[in-house]
């Protein structure tokens, strides 16, 4: 049986139409299939690779990391140096109260202990979260996302949850003394590309304050740059208690993490001891290549990279058809005048080497989010032929 009858035949499908491109290898923007064929990965893996895909200072530690050791024990036991020098440099770049991080393996593990740290440290069990919003598939995540299609198959979910509409100032009031957290995305990612508005996030902050609750960002999407801040929390000027993150972390490695203060951690030590363990989260190579990947990421001049690059994109790609182009930094969505436009865009692009998506709640938004590292001729080509392509289709 070759590969592409393997796959179809007997790995788990998520859908009727995987994009089934055949990968040989990946370097930098570029994935090359087993056919030869060169395409440039324009939405980064979904806002992974920002660092490009292999790149050379992630390659070389976790080589390193392979010749001292794999898994030892399940985490919080031993002391791992990787861990260790990770969470001291993640959190000399965050302000004072962000001072401890939980390793875990993926963005949604990552919500999932925030939410139940939320739980243990305040004694509370309701969350609200926001229409549109997405945090992963796990149960407690899926309870978070806003979009019913996704939860409806899946109920009974987390009881407790409210939504309300991302950016409508009077909807907060639903954020009350029985709230042990809100969970927010700053930037709505699956949901569409839709940045918060500064003043809203602002007020979402306080009504916390005044409700005793928590403020959990999810910034797995958002983070390591790819908004033109290190996290979009920094951008806002508005702290959360928790802070997610997991995607780009580790250049291509898969883990996540939670950040929190000493303070609110101290609920997963306590009643009982050992309340919330993992065996793999912080996984010494993937801790190993975090470390590379945000020092590459704080030596270079990535922030200006991620704004040039949605100035860039906004100002090549104007067209009649192109309702909007939305996001910030190298986080961007292309609004389309309908469906059938937006999948033959994408389409014709994937056939001209390009790789478009979808985000998962729009069909007429292109998600457009190139690695970091793009190199400036590259990124106006390809947003030439994107644009050639919406011509073309119109
Ligand atoms: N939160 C956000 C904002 C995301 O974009 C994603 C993934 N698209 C997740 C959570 C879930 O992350 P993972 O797929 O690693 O579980």
């Amino acid at each position: 049986m070759d590969i592409e009858e393997s796959f179809y035949r007997h790995v788990a499908q998520t859908s009727d139409h995987p994009m089934g491109l055949v990968v040989d290898r990946a370097e930098g923007p570029f994935i090359y299939t087993q056919d030869g064929k060169r395409y440039v990965d324009f939405i980064s893996g979904i806002a992974v690779s920002s660092l490009g895909h292999r790149h050379p200072a992630v390659i070389k530690a976790v080589q390193r990391q392979l010749d001292k050791h794999l898994h030892v024990m399940v985490y919080g036991e031993f002391i791992q140096e990787p861990q260790s020098r990770y969470a001291e440099l993640l959190t000399s770049q965050l302000p004072p109260q962000l001072d401890r991080v939980y390793f875990v393996n993926s963005g949604t593990e990552a919500n999932e202990g925030a939410l139940k740290l939320a739980k243990k440290h305040t004694g509370r069990h309701k969350f609200v979260a926001f229409n549109h919003g997405y945090h992963g598939d796990t149960h407690g995540s899926l309870s978070v996302t806003g979009r019913d299609v996704y939860r409806d198959p899946y109920l009974p979910l987390l009881p407790n949850v409210e939504f309300a509409e991302f950016n409508d100032m009077n909807g907060l009031e639903i954020i009350d003394e029985d709230t042990a957290a809100v969970i927010m995305e700053p930037i709505q990612g699956e949901g569409g590309i839709i940045p918060a508005q500064k003043k809203w996030l602002r007020e979402v902050r306080k009504r916390c304050d005044e409700a005793g609750a928590l403020l959990i960002f999810d910034e797995i999407q958002t983070g390591f740059f790819r908004t033109g801040s290190l996290f979009a929390f920094q951008y806002y000027g508005v702290t959360p208690d928790i802070l997610c993150l997991a995607k780009a972390m580790a250049g291509g490695m898969p883990i996540g993490a939670f950040v929190s203060s000493s303070e609110i951690f101290e609920g997963f030590k306590h009643d009982p001891p050992l309340n919330h363990v993992t065996t793999f989260g912080g996984h010494p190579v993937s801790c190993a290549a975090a470390y590379a990947t945000l020092s590459e990421l704080l030596n270079g001049d990535f922030a200006d990279r991620a704004l040039h690059i949605e100035q860039k994109v906004k100002s090549v790609l104007e067209h009649d058809s192109i309702v909007e182009v939305r996001g910030r930094g190298a986080m961007l969505g292309m609004e389309l005048a309908d469906e059938e436009l937006t999948q033959q865009v994408v389409e014709e692009c994937f056939d001209k080497g390009i790789i478009l998506g979808w985000t998962l709640h729009s069909n007429t938004l292109v998600r457009l989010a190139p690695p970091l590292i793009i190199e400036e001729r590259l990124l106006e080509e390809t947003l030439e032929s994107i644009l050639t392509s919406v011509s073309r289709n119109s």
